[in-house]
């Protein structure tokens, strides 16, 4: 159902109901993921759509600003944004939003969950049972959480939240990122290097982007070592996902657990047929409650700025507050 309205919004992926709903009462939602005919759709819009409702796979980039020159507002689904060009939508006067906070506590849930998956071997426990080895013999024993330490890479919003559950395992957490961060006594690492070298487990939690691409390396991968776990819940492009395969292959490191890929939705056929990996399509706050309220906080932004509030979450890049 779609009411005309004065504000007509682009929709570059699809959304569940609870958010598309009120999107559509209150805008004139162009369904852009639907379209056959991608350049023929945008140059019938073109004269019209002021937002977009971002998500799935599309890039949102200066190609598609070009292509709709009333846009005022990008607001994005999720807290990721590296699918826009949020540089250049700044330097455009484009206002873009993400998800903040709203997903925390599920991501840093996923990477907890995929750390113990990964070093207790839970999916592969589970295939062991069924094909019915276990009435054979007991699986075999695996490597432990105990006694392991925790670097995070990235301890932001998530990463902090997975410090802190991650300690509450009794395990000791020290971090890496670009800069110190004053409200934690973790201790901090400058060099991704060293602190790879000085634990023994690694969840990386570091957004996507130029800055961080492939920051996890041949290099990092060696310094981890061969009890050496990794676990990936931030943006696969920071990975050096060749080199992890070989790692894996040749045992420089244990396991690893990932939530997110280089070219996702594709995963390289090296990567499955590894067993000793976990490895979950991109679930990090894919539950219903967490969808919800990363949906409502999309409608939200939107709403906010066509009635003139601003933008409630905008991003770093984006012009606000103005002056
Ligand atoms: P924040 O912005 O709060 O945290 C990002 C952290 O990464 C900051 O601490 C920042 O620290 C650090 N960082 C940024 N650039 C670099 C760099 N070049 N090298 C090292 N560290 C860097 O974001 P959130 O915690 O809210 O989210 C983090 C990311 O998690 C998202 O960007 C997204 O990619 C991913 N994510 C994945 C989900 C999933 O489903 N798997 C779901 C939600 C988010 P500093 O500035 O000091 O470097």
């Amino acid at each position: 159902m779609t009411r005309p309205d004065a504000t007509h919004i682009l929709m570059t992926g699809p959304m569940m109901a609870y958010a598309a709903d009120q999107l559509k009462a209150r805008f004139t939602v162009h369904e852009y993921w639907k379209a056959e005919d991608k350049a023929a759709f945008l140059r019938e819009v073109a004269d019209k759509v002021r937002g977009i409702a971002g998500g799935g796979h599309v890039r949102i980039d200066g190609a598609l600003f070009d292509a709709l020159p009333k846009l005022e507002m990008i607001a994005n689904f999720g807290v990721g944004y590296d699918n826009v060009d949020a540089a250049e939508a700044g330097r455009r006067g484009l206002v873009v939003s993400n998800t903040p906070d709203v997903l925390t506590d599920e991501v840093a849930d996923l990477a907890i969950g995929l750390l113990i998956a990964t070093v207790r071997q839970l999916p592969q426990v589970d295939r062991y049972l069924r094909e019915g080895k276990w009435l054979k013999a007991p699986y075999p024993l695996t490597t432990s959480l105990r006694k392991r330490k925790v670097g995070i890479v990235g301890l932001g919003r998530i990463g902090k939240a997975v410090a802190q559950r991650v300690e509450a395992f009794g395990l000791p957490v020290v971090y890496h990122g670009r800069s110190r961060q004053a409200d934690v006594a973790y201790r901090y690492y400058p060099s991704l290097v060293e602190m790879a070298a000085d634990v023994d487990t690694l969840i990386s939690v570091a957004p996507g982007g130029a800055s961080t691409h492939h920051i996890i390396n041949a290099e990092v991968l060696k310094a981890l070592g061969p009890d050496g776990i990794l676990i990936n819940v931030g943006r696969g492009t920071v990975v050096d996902e060749q080199a992890l395969i070989a790692a894996l292959r040749d045992k420089t490191i244990l396991s690893a657990g990932l939530d997110v890929f280089e070219d996702e939705p594709r995963v390289p056929a090296e990567l499955i047929a590894i067993d000793h990996v976990v490895l979950l399509p991109h679930v990090g706050s894919a539950s219903v409650h967490t969808r919800e309220q990363m949906g409502q906080l999309v409608v939200d932004n939107l709403v906010s700025w066509f009635e003139g509030k601003g933008p409630l979450t905008p991003v770093a890049e984006t012009p606000w507050p103005k002056g």
